[in-house]
């Protein structure tokens, strides 16, 4: 009888055993069935046209299971492209609540709730994300907080993100922003009658050290040290300046003159110029022919200025011959003159500054593209129409 038992205990340990394994089974299929279910329940109530409804549904089978969560990354994007926020902010909260997600989830998530947020207005609740993320080393929620603090105006923090996390800026276009955060936050205080001056010259100085130059920290420090008349330092940032960026050297170029004319080194001035002739627009080329008229060369002026049209035609350029050509010419004189008039009429007329991102045109310097709000991208304008 004994042996029979022990003959039977396998057989009792193998039912055991697929028992359980049909009750897991049975358990797997249970869940199965209710994810299936609210599917097809959200399916149908989408194509009975019943959009809403059909959205809930979905959005409550997240609840059951997380399993697909890129589709409901889609899902969330699709409702923040349609305005439909507060869904979008709900799909993204749930996922961030679904236990054992790996860390790139969850990362890329927490960037799309706090731009969800952002369109939404909630600031506050976005930054927090964003700041989040930044500490963890993601540097995909650079561009975002940057923009936010951009919008906001708080440079200051922009300024201490950067240096607390100095290593994830080596991209130019980071460089620039914080560069500007660096020049803005210098103009506030060098506006604020609590701060000493050299507060502000600080800050400027401090942007020159971010791992990529960039124009601004040299524009402004050229007109810090002219607003405390050295002229002697203002050239040396300007110099920095238009050897670095040739596209921006339209920006300081007159102011550049001015500081070497009152050193009484202006011969100096025509140097660079004659330096710069190679790698830049009509404006260089405008003033090393006034250089020249200045020697009495005014007819090496004109064959100089005619031959660089034919290559790069330039409508300034035209304009500045026309002057030319009237000193020369008194029989003419009126009548280039009143050519030249129409001519400056029509330059009056195009914008002085592009964005080089979104081609926004204007006749103001901004830092920031109103447009794309992009920093530095808006610069002095190029081609016939520019300098
Ligand atoms: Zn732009």
């Amino acid at each position: 009888m004994i042996e029979l038992l022990f003959l039977l205990l396998p057989v009792a340990a193998a039912y055991g055993y697929v028992m359980g394994k049909n009750s897991a089974k049975n358990q797997a299929h249970e869940q199965n069935r209710k994810i299936t279910s609210e599917y097809s329940k959200g399916l149908k109530f989408l194509l009975d046209r019943e959009e809403d409804q059909g959205l809930e549904h979905l959005i409550k089978l997240l609840e059951v299971s997380a399993d697909s969560v890129e589709h409901y990354l889609i899902l969330a994007t699709l409702f923040r492209k349609r305005g439909e926020l507060d869904r979008a902010i709900r799909i993204h909260e749930l996922l961030l609540k679904q236990p054992s997600l790996d860390i790139q989830v969850i990362q890329s998530c927490k960037l799309a709730l706090a731009e969800d947020y952002i369109m939404a207005g909630l600031l506050d609740s976005a930054e927090e994300h964003l700041v989040e993320l930044v500490k963890a080393d993601y540097e995909e929620a650079l561009m975002p907080i940057i923009q936010l603090y951009s919008q906001t105006r708080e440079w200051q923090k922009g300024v201490s993100m950067y240096e607390s996390h100095a290593d994830l800026f080596t991209e130019q276009v980071y460089c620039a922003a914080i560069a500007n955060f660096y020049c803005e936050a210098a103009l506030e205080y060098q506006a604020s009658e609590n701060q000493s001056p050299d507060h502000s010259t600080d800050y400027l100085e401090r942007a020159l050290k971010l791992p990529k130059t960039t124009i601004r920290p040299l524009y402004e420090l050229g007109h810090d040290a002219l607003g405390k008349e050295d002229n002697v330092k203002a050239i040396y940032y300007w110099r920095k300046l238009v050897s670095q960026f040739p596209c921006a050297i339209p920006l300081v170029l007159q102011d550049l003159q001015v500081c070497y004319q009152r050193l009484n080194i202006e011969h100096e001035f025509h140097a660079l110029v004659n330096d710069l002739l190679k790698t830049s627009g009509v404006l260089v080329k405008i003033k090393h022919c006034e250089g020249l008229v200045e020697a009495g060369h005014t007819q090496q002026a004109v064959a100089y200025l005619t031959d660089s049209l034919k290559r790069e035609p330039s409508i300034r350029g035209f304009s500045f011959l026309l002057k030319l050509l009237a000193t020369k010419q008194d029989k003419f004189q009126s009548v280039l003159n009143e050519v030249d008039n129409l001519v400056s009429a029509y330059v009056a007329t195009k914008p002085d500054y592009q964005c080089r991102n979104c081609g926004f045109t204007s006749h103001k310097l901004y830092w920031l593209c109103p447009s794309c709000k992009s920093w530095e991208s808006i610069l002095p304008s190029q081609g016939v129409d520019g300098y």
